[in-house]
C-alpha cells in the first residue's frame, strides 16, 4: 500500500520550522544563554533535596495555586488586588498561552525588532500574523507605530532580548493605553532593570505581564515563568494553557526560593546587584578595546559587529561561548552599521568575565 508520510498531512508553518538551535558547542564557560552564572538560591536547591516521594508520585497543583500569593507579593501586589496570575512551563509557555487565546482568525501580532526570537516563532506558531516594527533610532519602541497597526496582540519586551535596551514609561504607557488589543509586557529581565511596569496593571485590565525564573533566579532548567495581569485574562490564558504545567519539583523551588530570605530572595538580589556592578565594568573594558555595547539593562551586553562571527568562533576555541545575532535589522544605525551582526554576551563573576576579556584581547 502506497503510504504518504506524515510530511503531508502536516501544517505547513510547522513542517518549514527549524528547530530551534542556538550553538551549544560545549565551552568551559558558557555566557550564551543569560542565565545566572553564578547558579541557584541555596533554598531552592535544599527544596528539591528534601522532596519526599509523594510530592512526585502524584499530580502537582493544576495551576500552581500554591505559588499564586507568594508571586502577587514577588512582584509588589497584595492579596487584595484585582490581579491573578497564571503560571507556565517557562515564560514561554505563558507567552504562547497568552497568543493562542488571542488568535482570531486574522489577528496579528505587532512587536518591535529585533527582539526575543521566539517571538515570531510562537506567532506563526499559534496562527497570529506577525507585525514586526523597527526600534527607535535611540532603541525606545516606537509607541504610535506600534498602536497604529491594531493589533489584536501587541508584545513590548524590556528590558528586550538581544539588545539589553530598554522602554521609556512615556512610550509603554501610549502603548498599553492606546493598544486596540491585549498587550503583553515581558519583563524577564526586570531583576536588571531600573523601573517595572507592574503598577499599569492597576489601570489596564488587558495587560499581562510575564516574568520568568530562568535569568536572576537561576532556575532555567525548572523551567518557571509566570504571568501577572486581571484575573479575566490570567483565566483566559489558563484555559488556553492547561493544567499541569509547573511540575511538583519546580513548584516546591520556586516557593521556597520565594519565601526564603537568605538562601532565596537576598541571594537573588544580591547576585542582582553583582550582575549591575559587573556589566559596567564590563561595558568600560570593552570600549577600551574599541568594542561599543548598546546601553544594557539587562544581565548581557549587546556588542555589535561586522566581525561577530569570527569573534565568537576565535572565543570558543579558546573555551569561551557566546552568542552570535545574525539577521539584525538595518534600523537603529547601530544595528545596520555592524552588517546585521552582534555579540550577546552574558554577564557573571567577574572571574569569567576577566577570561572573557583576555580571549577577546587575543581573538580581535
Ligand atoms: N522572554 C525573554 C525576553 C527571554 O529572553 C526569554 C529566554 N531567553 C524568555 C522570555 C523565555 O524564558 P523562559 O521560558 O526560560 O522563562
Amino acid at each position: 500500500m502506497d503510504r504518504q508520510s506524515a510530511l503531508a498531512f502536516a501544517r505547513s508553518d510547522v513542517s518549514t520550522l527549524p528547530l530551534y538551535a542556538p550553538d551549544a558547542t560545549p565551552c568551559a564557560i558558557d555566557l550564551s544563554d543569560n542565565t545566572n552564572l553564578w547558579g541557584a538560591p541555596p533554598a531552592a536547591l535544599d527544596a528539591i533535596r528534601s522532596a519526599e516521594c509523594a510530592s512526585v508520585s502524584r499530580y502537582p497543583a493544576l495551576y500552581s495555586e500554591p505559588l499564586r500569593d507568594l508571586l502577587l507579593r514577588h512582584v509588589g501586589l497584595g492579596q487584595d488586588s484585582a490581579c491573578d496570575v497564571i503560571t507556565g512551563c517557562g515564560s514561554d509557555d505563558v507567552l504562547d498561552s497568552a497568543m493562542r487565546a488571542f488568535s482570531v482568525s486574522g489577528a496579528s501580532l505587532a512587536y518591535s525588532t529585533p527582539t526575543f526570537s521566539m517571538i515570531p516563532v510562537l506567532a506563526r506558531l499559534t496562527g497570529l500574523r506577525p507585525a514586526p516594527i523597527p526600534f527607535a533610532e535611540n532603541f525606545d519602541i516606537d509607541a504610535e507605530r506600534l498602536v497604529d497597526t491594531h493589533a489584536e496582540v501587541t508584545y513590548v519586551c524590556t528590558p528586550n532580548n538581544p539588545t539589553a535596551t530598554i522602554a521609556s514609561r512615556t512610550a509603554v504607557e501610549y502603548v498599553v493605553r492606546n493598544a486596540t488589543g491585549i498587550v503583553i509586557l515581558d519583563e524577564a529581565y526586570a531583576e536588571f532593570a531600573p523601573e517595572t511596569f507592574v503598577d499599569l496593571l492597576e489601570e489596564n485590565e488587558r495587560l499581562l505581564i510575564t516574568r520568568t525564573f530562568s535569568k536572576a533566579f537561576g532556575l532555567a532548567g525548572l523551567r518557571v515563568g509566570f504571568g501577572v495581569g486581571s484575573s479575566e485574562i490570567t483565566r483566559l490564558v489558563a484555559r488556553a494553557r492547561g493544567p499541569y504545567k509547573v511540575n511538583a519539583l519546580a513548584e516546591r523551588a520556586v516557593h521556597a526560593a520565594l519565601s526564603s530570605h537568605v538562601g532565596g530572595r537576598d541571594w537573588v538580589a544580591t547576585h542582582a546587584a553583582l550582575v549591575i556592578e559587573n556589566r559596567n565594568r564590563l561595558v568600560a573594558e570593552l570600549a577600551q578595546r574599541g568594542l561599543t555595547a548598546l546601553p544594557s539593562f539587562a544581565n548581557f551586553v549587546l556588542v555589535p559587529s561586522p566581525d561577530a562571527l569570527r569573534v565568537s568562533r576565535e572565543l570558543a576555541t579558546r573555551g569561551i561561548l557566546v552568542r552570535v545575532i545574525t539577521g539584525l535589522p538595518e534600523v537603529p544605525t547601530a544595528l545596520g552599521n555592524a552588517k546585521g551582526t552582534a555579540l550577546r554576551i552574558g554577564v557573571g563573576p567577574w572571574d569569567m568575565m576577566r577570561e572573557l576579556l583576555t580571549a577577546l584581547d587575543e581573538a580581535i
